[in-house]
């Protein structure tokens, strides 16, 4: 479905709050963006309750033009959807703004959250996403948006969680090259890693101050997350990268194939995913 050597891909990365994309596909967005190929972000909330003093119209202001900031770094449109933050619902009203927006952009693949978290919104936005993959080929629901014509590839953005399902991943790819990039994307998201996230942690003091230094701060933060998937997956780097680059990978994003989008062979994710 995908096929076609070197055709423009249009991949759509939905997570639930401004920052998830960015936090587990950043990487792997730049690469696609860098061979050509369109990337669209979409936070399923506002985000309007991740912050300990700011919150609520004011909070989702900020956290609106982060994250407009974060797409303009990674060359990405990024759509912050009006859910509050903590409150996302799975019913047909959102269901269906989602739907709205998937068609707009016509994807070939989708990411997006498993079902599976400690987040009712990352949870949620699986489900949401789940629950659209079929219903967007079908022209009777939001009649006022044309259908799609084939179903989106879906695959699932990386977690840790164990109960019920873990995580099996079908690609892993090296971000050493573009964690620079990323790492300037979230830096745009200040209100969380330079604010929440620390405070969340009960370490918002060892923050620094200066720019430069808070960059090398958050660059560290996120190597050694994109390093848990590396050292994980150590056997899927080797087998992709071969047995010296991929001992040599520190830092990688995983996704997994979700079955409720279109199906696809070994080969054909393969050749979607030749970005490096
Ligand atoms: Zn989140």
């Amino acid at each position: 479905m995908c096929g076609g050597r070197n055709r423009q891909l249009r991949l759509l990365v939905i997570g639930a709050h401004p920052d998830d994309c960015d936090l587990l596909a950043g990487g792997t967005a730049v690469k696609f963006r860098n061979k050509g190929h369109v990337v669209k972000f979409v936070s399923a909330t506002n985000g309007n309750a991740g912050h300990f003093r700011l919150g609520g119209g004011e909070l989702a202001r900020v956290r609106a033009e982060e994250a407009r900031q974060a797409g303009l770094v990674a060359g990405v449109e990024y759509e912050v959807m009006d859910s509050d933050d903590g409150r996302l619902d799975t019913d047909i009203a959102t269901r269906e703004k989602l739907i709205a927006i998937i068609r707009g952009f016509n994807p070939d693949i989708i990411f997006t959250h498993r079902p599976h978290d400690y987040h009712p919104d990352h949870r949620r936005t699986g489900i949401l996403v789940q629950d659209s993959s079929y219903l967007v080929m079908v022209p009777n629901i939001c009649p006022h948006v044309p259908a799609m014509r084939r179903q989106p590839v879906i695959m699932y953005l990386y977690d840790g969680f164990r109960d019920p399902v873990e995580f099996r991943p079908d690609i892993v790819i090296n971000i050493d090259d573009v964690l620079d990039v990323k790492t300037k994307m979230a830096s745009c998201h200040k209100s969380q890693f330079f604010e929440w996230l620390p405070w969340v942690a009960g370490e918002l003091d060892t923050v620094p101050g200066g720019d430069e230094e808070r960059f090398c701060w958050l660059r560290k933060k996120l190597e050694a997350r994109g390093a848990k998937v590396a050292d994980k997956y150590r056997d899927l780097l080797i087998s992709r990268y071969g047995a010296e680059k991929g001992s040599g990978i520190r830092s990688a994003e995983a996704f997994q194939l979700c079955e409720y989008g279109a199906q696809i062979s070994r080969e054909e994710l393969n050749e979607i995913f030749k970005i490096d």
